[in-house]
């Protein structure tokens, strides 16, 4: 098949990567021009693990191509996908759709009949509708519109496309469902379930499945509140809970609030579809308060352990909003850093991958080049993304390398135990009463 990808961001360039590496052929187009010149040039405008090799081995065999020009992307396409952001509109949450609908209008001059356009941004329902009345306001004529989310997740992104959980394809027509099935047929002898479904229900489906992880996240993270409050330890309620099958063990980590490009712009989107179409979201709502209101409240509790930080060093250990990548966005970092700046802290942060991105962001502190320089002198440590390496620290090195002897671990990645061994007074998040 010969595939097209507008927006060569996370989604675009891992989505051609792969589709390429499934043996098709596959230009990227995007607007930004030295973005383009990057990759021509073999570097990677995102961090991503395994990303470069893949890249790099499919331009090699000729499947993998990018461009800024979309005629030249686009022509002789048979799938055209739009993998453009949709990031929440200020103000009202609504997904803004600008550059989607402007993706369409400059393809639709050069797209031929029986292409099928694909949105695999996550897209609010009737988005695909709307498409539809572009291309025909356009003149572009005998296109076929179909939905086909993506539910890749940063740091694991290959790996996901390429073993997904499900695929769900939305389409209105035989010829989307052909092209679609086909495209992902090296999937099929991996057995990945595709899930054929109508337009509308697939443009949903995204969003349900965000909100519900979502959900999950404040969940636990209340659930951690009350193990404070009564001595639990929410590490080992959440396996108990997690070992039944009907509730599962992922996203039930309790830590400092969810953040990233996905979860804070879907919920979002979300309630303004249900708002428009007059049906309340209760639970949604409620979590996206929880959700920032605890993000909010991350510097106060750090305040609180340490009996104010005015003045005070704090080494602060991961800013990516999640382990491997340098995805900054909505990262919880961001208030939490923020917030202890404010109130008069010396803040010198360390992140394996994402400084470049954090320096953009949070301006007014240091950056160290490594875990144990951000300790140096520090009267805290506050880990704030749960990177492995951080997993792997010497906890007596640490400690010999801080003044004060205090570590908040808002990932809950450490043992209390041990910790307490290396001389560190220890803080989780909801451990009451850490385990046996
Ligand atoms: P991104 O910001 O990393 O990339 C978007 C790219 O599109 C940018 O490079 C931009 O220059 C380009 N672009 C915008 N308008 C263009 C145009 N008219 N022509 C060509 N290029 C254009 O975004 P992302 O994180 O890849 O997200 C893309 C979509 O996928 C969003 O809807 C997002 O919600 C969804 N999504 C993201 C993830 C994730 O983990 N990042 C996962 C699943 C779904």
């Amino acid at each position: 098949m010969r595939i097209a990808m507008i927006g060569t961001g996370y989604v675009g360039l891992v989505s051609g990567a792969c589709f390429a590496d499934f043996g098709h052929k596959v230009t990227c187009v995007d607007k930004d021009s030295s973005k383009i010149e990057g990759l021509d040039a073999g570097v990677m405008p995102i961090w991503e693990p395994g990303l470069e090799a893949l890249v790099k081995a499919n331009v090699e065999r000729r499947r993998l191509s990018f461009t800024t020009d979309v005629t030249k992307g686009v022509e002789n396409a048979e799938a055209v996908f739009i993998a453009v952001g949709t990031p929440a509109r200020r103000g009202d949450g609504h997904a803004d759709l600008t550059y989607v609908y402007e993706a369409v209008r400059e393809l639709a001059k050069v797209i031929k009949p029986g292409t099928v356009v694909v949105t695999k941004s996550t897209v609010p329902v009737g988005t695909g509708d709307k498409i539809v009345a572009i291309l025909n306001e356009e003149g572009a004529e005998g296109i076929s519109v179909a939905s086909n989310p993506e539910f890749l997740r940063e740091g694991a992104a290959i790996r996901d496309f390429k073993i997904p959980d499900r695929i769900v394809v939305g389409a209105e027509d035989e010829r989307a469902r052909e092209v679609l099935r086909e495209i992902y047929r090296p999937l099929f002898l991996n057995q990945a379930p595709i899930l054929f479904t109508g337009r509308r229900t697939a443009e949903l489906t995204k969003y349900a499945a965000n909100a519900f992880l979502a959900v999950k996240i404040s969940f636990i993270n209340e659930i951690a509140n009350l193990c404070e409050a009564v001595d639990a330890d929410v590490q080992d309620v959440a396996r108990g809970i997690g070992l039944d099958n009907r509730i599962g063990p992922k996203f039930l980590h309790a830590g400092p609030g969810y953040g990233g490009s996905c979860f804070p712009k879907d919920t979002l989107a979300l309630l303004q579809t249900a708002n428009e179409a007059g049906v309340e979201q209760q639970i949604v709502a409620t979590v996206v308060k929880v959700n920032d209101e605890r993000k909010d409240s991350m510097a106060a509790r750090v305040e609180r352990a340490l009996g104010g930080v005015a003045g005070k060093r704090l080494g602060v250990l991961g800013l990516a909003f999640k382990p491997n990548t340098d995805d900054m966005r909505d990262a919880p970092s961001i208030p939490l850093v923020k917030g202890l700046v404010e109130r008069g802290a010396d803040v010198i942060a360390f992140d394996p991958v994402a400084r470049e991105q954090a320096e953009k962001i949070l301006t007014g502190i240091e950056y160290a080049s490594d875990a144990y320089t951000a300790a140096d002198g520090a009267d805290a440590v506050v880990i704030v993304t749960e990177w492995d390496e951080f997993r792997a620290l010497d906890l007596d090195t640490l400690a010999g390398r801080m003044r004060g002897k205090t570590l908040i671990d808002l990932r809950n990645v450490w043992d209390p135990v041990e910790a307490e061994r290396a001389g560190l007074t220890y803080l989780g998040i909801g451990r009451g009463a850490p385990s046996a």
